[in-house]
Order: structure tokens, then sequence, then C-alpha cells
């Protein structure tokens, strides 16, 4: 089966008694013993969530997939793999909860971390330790767009027997795939692309190794950061249309990074899709398009969000990847707690904005530009 195919039909055969073609939503917290004994308790297992898992698996080429409540609630499942005294690398330009939870939890618990620009493969070299366990990455990062080697680093990774990491939610398993690429786990924020509609959250982890399947699947059922069934049927749904959707976020963020490349209000557009970005040769060897995120910097950052208030059709909001375009200052909205030095150290100055891309009509999307930068 191909990826549009897959992403319709995975995981959900038709209902073996009433051929219903959509997979039913079952509310239930407990399961009665007498005739089965698959389903127990519903933290552990739930049918519209195996169906959802499944389908995750098969997008990313993966043999197994654990869905949750949100992309943190996958996230800090993930960390339970880690013991006090572990050593992690982590992107420096990584989404924001990432960096709270090494650095104001993890932390407490003994676990340390290093901030790293993974461009850089001698620099990742050196920076690992012997007790050095896990490498955290993102492709493209958030909000700079930066765009690294996954198929190198999760070589280096496993030299050093560390478990590889990669949160695809930029991405999604429609643009790239990591697993294929050598790297151990995927994460995703499915409240992001995966869902796509802004009505949800939700998170995942698939793999191929069955090592880590397993011990997840015990920490998902221990933490308990799981999805309540109608998200995870509404994923399900909105993952029907991800291939459609992911090509047109594609041919409008591609035409308005040129719009915004030649645009005399900004100095400096961020998007893989630019032949002369920095990230572009990589993003061609290991993504198939190259996404509905771009971010930009204005020549002028003084009256940044009065000129966001400007605009009509895009919403100044955060979170990203759902049908609507959203806009954000990152200064000012998703990395206002990082200190204001290290955000300009990194490149995220006072002019960057980031934009979420959606499936608008394009017209709409550059005239209400247009509005807010002239
Ligand atoms: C949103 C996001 C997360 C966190 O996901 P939630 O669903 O908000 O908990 C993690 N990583 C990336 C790249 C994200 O964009």
């Amino acid at each position: 089966m191909r990826f549009a195919t897959k992403a319709i039909h995975f995981g959900q055969e038709p209902d073996p008694r009433t051929g219903a073609v959509t997979a039913p939503i079952y509310m239930t917290s407990t399961y009665s013993r007498k005739t089965q004994d698959e389903y127990a308790y519903a933290r552990g297992a739930n049918p519209t969530r195996d169906a959802l898992q499944k389908n995750l698996a098969a997008l990313e080429g993966g043999e197994a997939a654990l869905s949750f409540s949100s992309g943190m609630g996958a996230i800090t499942t993930t960390l339970t793999l880690l013991q006090k005294g572990d050593h992690v690398i982590v992107t420096d330009d990584c989404y924001g909860g990432v960096y709270r939870i090494f650095t104001r939890i993890m932390k407490g618990y003994g676990i340390d971390s290093t901030f790293l620009d993974l461009r850089d493969l001698v620099d990742v070299e050196d920076a690992f330790r012997p007790e050095t366990k896990m490498l955290w990455m993102e492709s493209p990062t958030n909000p700079l767009m930066k765009v690294v080697d996954l198929r190198e680093l999760a070589v280096i990774s496993k030299a050093h027997e560390a478990i590889s990491v990669c949160d695809n939610t930029f991405a999604s398993p429609a643009l790239q795939n990591p697993l294929g690429l050598g790297v151990d786990l995927v994460i995703h924020s499915t409240t992001k692309y995966l869902n796509g509609h802004a009505d949800l959250l939700g998170g995942a982890i698939v793999t191929n190794r069955a090592d880590l399947q397993e011990k997840l699947k015990f920490s998902q059922n221990a933490l308990g950061a799981v999805p309540s069934p109608f998200d995870c049927w509404l994923t399900l749904r909105g993952i029907k249309t991800l291939p459609l959707r992911m090509e047109r976020h594609c041919d409008n963020a591609e035409a308005l990074a040129r719009f915004l490349k030649d645009h005399k209000a900004v100095s400096n557009v961020h998007y893989p899709g630019l032949p002369d970005d920095p990230g572009h040769r990589v993003a061609k060897k290991q993504m198939r398009r190259f996404g509905g995120m771009l971010s930009f910097e204005l020549r002028e950052a003084a009256k940044i969000v009065d000129r966001l208030r400007r605009l009509e059709v895009i919403l100044p909001a955060e979170s990203l990847g759902g049908v609507e375009s959203l806009i954000e200052h990152p200064a000012t909205m998703t990395h206002a707690s990082v200190p204001k030095e290290q955000r300009e150290r990194q490149g995220i100055t006072d002019g960057l904005i980031r934009f979420s891309v959606g499936i608008e009509d394009v017209e709409d999307l550059q005239e209400d530009l247009e509005r807010a930068l002239s």
C-alpha cells in the first residue's frame, strides 16, 4: 500500500459485525472479561486507539506506534527510557516544551543535557560522553527551520550506543520518515499536521525496535498520558486528508517564501525549500517536499506586534500545522521564556516571525501579508 492509501485504510478494516466503514469510537473505561481477555482497562488499551496506533505506525514505516494525550505526553513517556546519571544531547533550536522539561524537570532527576547545533557533526561527535544515552533531534527546527542530517546523526548515535530520537512534527510522515534513515524513535505532536484541524491535543511515538516498544508500552500504561477514544477518532479522520493537505501546505509555503524573500520590509527568510537556504541540500536528500512552516525577519522589529494585528485572514496564535494560517512572534510568544541573550545568540531575534502556512487561497494570504508589511 502506498502512502495516501495507508492514510485512509490502514488499521481501519470495516467492522466485522456491521460493516461500518469508519472505525467506531469505543467510549468505555473497562471491558467485560466474560468473553474476552484482550482488553482489560482503557488506560492499557482501547480499540479506537489501537486503530490510530496501527495507522501511525504504517505512515512512519514503523513496526509499532503508541498514542498519547499530547505531544508532551509522548515526550515525557520517552524520557522514562533514561535513568539517573544519564546524559542527553539535544538540538539547541528545540521545541520550547522540550527545553523546559530538560532544564527544569529532568535535571532534578539527575539527567544532564547539552544543547547543541546538530548541523556540525564534529561538534556532535565531541559532545558524546560515556554516559550519553540519547540524541534528541528535530528537523526542520522550531523556529529557525534548521535542517540536520538525520542519517548521519543516527549513525553517530548508534556508534555510541545511544538512542536516537527525532521529533518529526514539522515535516509530518507525509514528507519525511526518520525510521527509514536509521533513527530509533519518531515523536509527533499529532496536535499539528497529523490531526491538522486545530481541534485537539495528541502525541505519538513510533519505532521499529521491539525492545524500546516494549518498555514504552509499559510506560504508556504506567504514566497514563493516554488519549481519549474520541480524540483518537478525530485524529484518524484528520489523517485521511494528510497527503492532500501537505501538498497544499507546501505549494502555499513555497509561493509565500518567494514573495517574502523579494519583499523590501523583509531581511531574511528561513525556508528549506529556497535553493539558497543553508538547509536546502540536506532537506532535498531526506524530505519529499519542504513543508508548510517558514520564518522570516523584518528589517524593523519595532511595532512588530502592531503589524501582526493588521492581518485579517492569518491569525496571530501559537501552534501550527492546521488548515488555517497562524503567525506568531517567538520573542514575545513561544520563546518568551528563553532568556533574551540566549535567544539572540541562537538567532531568534526580536524581528523574527514564525509562519504556519495554511491551506487557504494563496492570493488571500499574500494580500494579507502585504497589508501587514506595507
Ligand atoms: C507542539 C509541539 C510539541 C508538543 O506537543 P503538544 O501536543 O503541544 O504537547 C512538541 N514538539 C514540537 C515540534 C511541537 O511543535
